[in-house]
């Protein structure tokens, strides 16, 4: 039966190590594109995702190939993001799988990435097929890496594939053993309709595009269908597949990837993680859904122009459709003034969504440190969940303030243990365990706050290991700490948006870096502006941002005009990043400079 002939896989890897090539080979060998429509990392729509070299959303292609026994199998290859924090969207798109490529860099060998997400992939129950890439390299070892990936994953490598995603070697080899080890999927056609939405994306013209996994049952357009966590029905229009471009088709059935759409208007309709079945003959019980995922950071975005909080609202809304781990509500700062506090999974998700709002939707953005969420316990036994430090209450009220903690585990060469250890014991680390992976790799796992990792972390460890270090963290629960709240006063009002929760013992060093930031940060004003670090009455650093001597244009002496003019448009450039509080002109980089150390 064709259901015999289907292959649902993923590709699992550590950055860089070659999955979105990998992918292009795959899609070529297949031919699955026409030449001319073939571009360098097919699956890696976003031009965001080109631009930084990462994978961020989910993508599913529908491939065919002829195998040495002269049949064809219809493969869906589902690609997945190998950055740590997107390990949410990395299992959902392993539960529409029955296996995996694992990646392996020949040259690098594994990586804290590879780990984490390789042991995703044996929780869902997925085949493993190890690949080890870029033996073209000089120093690639392949034999060393085949022997690394059976001693520290555990799984046989014996007949890992030495491939090049680079020059095409072993893609044939990859591609006969996705139909000799993967398993094709079970289900019966017949059965009431089970399907998984694993991805959902918006589409202005045609409402909802839901990314399905079929895993009992089939499905038609004109069909009647129910969410089953949300009780909505709505009727199928179109199914189909990504070749990777959306062909429609008369059905999806057992084992099929594909698209769904059903005039759904509104996002929340949608969920991803949700079984859709028929209305008239519904399945008894849900697929297990995902384990949701809770932002770790927060932070406030609000609009440069006031204007477009609209605008902003939008935005979100939209972009919360294809990444259900955003979240945002509406705040107002006193700084700020509207705008909404969002949370993330971690920084680079914070990141590229803000780059996002700013280059797809146009609206400039001030936003605020990012910030981990604390419980507090009142000393009237009331428990408050704080996700922005001005919402602290005062210290006299709090009786302890938890902080959550997470396992890291950082995989480094033998040269810069030290090193590593160094950084973690400064940012209150708690060592746990070291192991060698071979004669020059060592694995080393630290508990660690999250907020410390926010706190330039990835920066640090970055720098102190010429790049060496790998790096990846789970959340392990909440510990007790001793957390201050820390304002910042600006000519003698607190500015809400750059209070900061602190450790005790260094925040006299970090209230002392701050102030000295921001006094650098904030141009001179017409008048003298005092900057102050304050915990509770007490004044712990202060500093002064003298008042501008003259105009900017005097320095002209009225002579050249296109040096006047650039002068003034540069002033205006400065002028767009902005924010007034009090009377003080406030730029963007201050309110991120509670982040950074030196
Ligand atoms: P991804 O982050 O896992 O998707 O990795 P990419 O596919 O973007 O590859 C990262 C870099 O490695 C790119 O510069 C590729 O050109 C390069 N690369 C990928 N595969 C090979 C290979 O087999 N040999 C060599 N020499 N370079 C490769
Ligand atoms: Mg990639």
């Amino acid at each position: 039966a064709r259901q015999q002939r289907i292959r649902n896989f993923s590709i699992i890897a550590h950055i860089d190590h070659g999955k979105s090539t990998l992918a292009d080979r795959i899609l070529e060998t297949t031919r699955s594109l026409p030449e001319r429509e073939m571009k360098d990392q097919m699956l890696d729509a976003m031009d965001l995702e080109r631009e930084r070299g990462i994978t961020i959303k989910l993508n599913s292609v529908h491939l065919k190939y002829t195998h040495t026994d002269g049949e064809e199998y219809t493969f869906h290859l589902i690609d997945t993001p190998g950055h740590v924090d997107f390990s949410y969207e990395v299992s959902r798109s392993l539960a529409a799988c029955e296996g995996a490529l694992l990646i392996v860099d020949a040259s690098q060998g594994i990586e804290a990435q590879t780990l984490a997400n390789v042991y995703l992939a044996v929780d869902n129950d997925l085949e493993i097929i190890p690949v080890i890439n870029k033996v073209d390299l000089p120093s690639a070892e392949p034999e060393k890496i085949k022997q690394e990936i059976e001693d520290v994953i555990g799984i046989d490598a014996s007949e890992a594939v030495y491939a090049s995603a680079k020059s095409g070697l072993g893609t044939d080899e990859i591609l006969s053993q996705i139909v000799e080890k993967i398993p094709a999927p079970t289900g019966d056609p017949e059965d009431p309709l089970q399907a998984l939405i694993f991805d959902s994306l918006y589409d202005t013209y045609r409402g909802v595009i839901a990314y399905i996994r079929v895993k009992e049952g089939t499905i038609r357009p004109g069909e009647k269908i129910r969410m089953m966590q949300t009780g909505k029905e709505f009727e199928v229009s179109e199914v189909g597949v990504f070749t990777p471009k959306p062909v429609v088709s008369d059905e999806l059935t057992v084992g099929d990837v594909g698209f769904m759409i059903a005039s759904i208007k509104n996002v929340s309709d949608s969920r991803v993680g949700d079984t859709i079945t028929h209305a008239h003959k519904p399945a008894e019980n849900p697929l297990p859904g995902y384990k949701t995922m809770n932002p770790m950071v927060f932070c406030g975005m609000h609009p440069i122009d006031s204007s477009d909080y609209n605008a902003l609202r939008d935005a979100l809304e939209r972009l919360e459709l294809n990444d259900s781990s955003l979240q945002y509500e509406a705040e107002s700062s006193q700084a700020l003034g509207f705008g909404f506090r969002c949370g993330f999974l971690g920084l680079l998700h914070m990141e590229i969504l803000q780059e996002r709002i700013e280059r797809e939707y146009g609206i400039g953005l001030i936003t605020t440190a990012p910030s981990v969420v604390y419980n507090v316990y009142l000393t009237d036994g009331e428990v408050l969940e704080i996700d922005n430090p001005s919402n602290m209450p005062d210290q006299q009220k709090v009786d302890t303030v938890e902080e959550p903690f997470v396992k890291a585990t950082i995989m480094v060469p033998n040269d810069f243990v030290g090193a590593v250890m160094e950084i973690c014991q400064k940012k209150r680390g708690e060592f746990i365990d070291m192991q060698y992976m071979d004669e020059n790799r060592v694995n080393i796992v630290y508990n660690l706050p999250l907020t410390e990792i926010v706190y330039d972390f990835f920066d640090q460890l970055k720098s102190n290991t010429k790049g060496y270090a790998s790096f990846d963290y789970e959340f392990i629960g909440y510990r007790e700490s001793n957390l201050v709240k820390m304002d910042i006063l600006l000519n003698g009002e607190i500015v809400d948006a750059l209070s900061v929760i602190v450790h005790r013992d260094s925040a006299y060093e970090r209230g002392k870096s701050i102030v000295e930031k921001l006094k650098d940060l904030i141009p001179r004003q017409q008048f003298e502006v005092p900057v102050q670090a304050t915990i509770g009455n007490n004044v712990i650093a202060r500093s002064n941002i003298k008042a501008m001597r003259k105009n900017v244009l005097s320095k002209c002496y009225g002579g050249d005009v296109t040096r006047k003019r650039k002068l003034l448009e540069k002033q205006k450039e400065g002028k767009r990043r902005m924010k007034s509080v009090g009377k003080v002109d406030v730029p963007q980089e201050a309110f991120m400079s509670v982040l950074r150390m030196d």
